[in-house]
């Protein structure tokens, strides 16, 4: 259900305005990105010239200065076109929310500089040996004088590979555990800041996903966010506010599916009828309607909550984990309504299934949600 009775005449006018741009700039192309595995930085250059690569960033800064449900409808659309396409986008917002929680004026201008004018941002937390423990980080930062001279490996890096600009989290203090990582704005032109091994993945294919290898980098002092020994915190309360716009990526490839198998089932004839008009397969698209609806609803209600400076781990986690279990079923189903053409390459929507499994995974997986909510559930009165 595409029906948005609450939104103001510029939110309409918004996604409007970014629908036409996905089916024109994104749709056409997105199987040959997921072929080719590649970041298209020539659209990606036409979505800057929209402004679109800084949605939430505010205008003093250069950017759209959207609040975040706004920033989740476009997310949606573009999650229509190619999942993959939107969170490479995307990340530059996740990098800015790491910005907004601990930067300042002076560290958000030199974000600005790099990302406005078309640079990609990335966030850098995950390493191999942590994974989702994210507390178990072996990067280091050692302050030397007026600089932190920065080590370490960081693995699965959203724009890792063409990133202009990093936020980087590394441990000030490894005695102190998670109480001693801290945060960093890293440029990438800064000697010793180099890409790794680039991930040949299942899905969302467009989007760059490599290590971020960190081999004696100097950055000044001024580039810490916040002070020493809040980088955890930074990490998770980043990744709260950043889950409704990338739930919304998923949000809009359920659509898309979903669109897929009522267009395709009202032309294919089986039985001496479309597949539409056999209950099995119209009530399996009723389904696949009833719960792309009901993430859309949840995502848009944390995106809302936010905007209004209500900040809930539990309810992002909730929105977060129910879009991407949801989005596997629905694009299996897809796949079903399809039949012999769902799993076939010429048709869109076995992409649609192998772009959905990294939303159960990634930005903490579905387990990790849980453990979040089910805490939550335990602190409850
Ligand atoms: C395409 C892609 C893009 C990514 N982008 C970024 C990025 O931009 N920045 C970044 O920092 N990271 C990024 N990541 C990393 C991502 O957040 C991690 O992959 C994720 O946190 C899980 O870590 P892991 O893959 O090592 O899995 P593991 O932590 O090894 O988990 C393996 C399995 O064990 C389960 N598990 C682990 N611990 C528990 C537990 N306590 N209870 C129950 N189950 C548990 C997990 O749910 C999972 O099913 C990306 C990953 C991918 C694949």
């Amino acid at each position: 259900m595409r029906k948005q009775y609450l939104l103001t005449d510029d939110q309409k006018d918004l996604q409007l305005m970014v629908r036409e741009f996905v089916a024109k700039e994104i749709i056409p192309y997105a199987a040959i990105w997921d072929e080719k595995g590649e970041f298209p930085i020539g659209t990606y250059r036409k979505a800057v010239e929209m402004g679109l690569h800084v949605t939430e960033l505010p205008e003093k800064f250069g950017g759209m200065g959207l609040n975040h449900l706004t920033d989740c409808l476009i997310m949606e659309e573009m999650g229509y076109g190619d999942a993959g396409f939107a969170l490479s986008i995307g990340t530059n917002m996740l990098a800015y929310a790491a910005m907004v929680i601990a930067g300042s004026d002076e560290q958000m201008k030199i974000f600005a500089d790099i990302v406005v004018p078309g640079g990609l941002a990335a966030f850098a937390l995950t390493e191999a040996q942590g994974g989702s423990d994210a507390s178990n980080c072996k990067t280091t930062a050692v302050k030397i004088g007026n600089e932190y001279i920065i080590n370490g490996t960081k693995a699965f890096i959203t724009n890792g590979g063409n990133a202009d600009v990093y936020i980087v989290f590394a441990m000030t203090d490894p005695e102190m555990g998670v109480r001693g990582m801290s945060a960093f704005l890293v440029e990438r032109s800064r000697v010793g800041v180099s890409v790794g091994a680039h991930e040949n993945k299942m899905g969302i294919r467009a989007s760059n996903t490599s290590e971020v290898v960190f081999q004696d980098v100097r950055v000044p002092a001024d580039h810490l966010l916040g002070a020493e020994g809040f980088g955890f915190l930074i990490a998770m309360q980043t990744l709260d506010r950043s889950r409704p716009a990338g739930s919304s990526v998923v949000v809009g490839l359920c659509q898309r599916a979903l669109d897929e198998c009522v267009a395709y089932s009202k032309e294919r004839v089986v039985f001496g009828r479309p597949i539409s008009k056999h209950q099995a397969v119209s009530f399996t698209m009723a389904d696949m309607e009833i719960q792309t609806e009901v993430a859309r609803r949840m995502v848009h209600y944390s995106a809302q909550l936010m905007d209004n400076g209500i900040f809930d781990s539990e309810v992002s986690a909730v929105a977060k984990t129910f879009a991407g279990d949801i989005a596997m079923k629905v694009t299996c189903d897809a796949i079903q309504v399809l039949g012999g053409y769902g799993y076939s390459r010429d048709y869109p929507v076995e992409k649609l299934m192998r772009d959905a499994k990294i939303f159960q995974i990634f930005e903490g997986t579905n387990q990790i949600q849980r453990i979040v909510i089910s805490s939550a559930l335990m602190k409850a009165k």
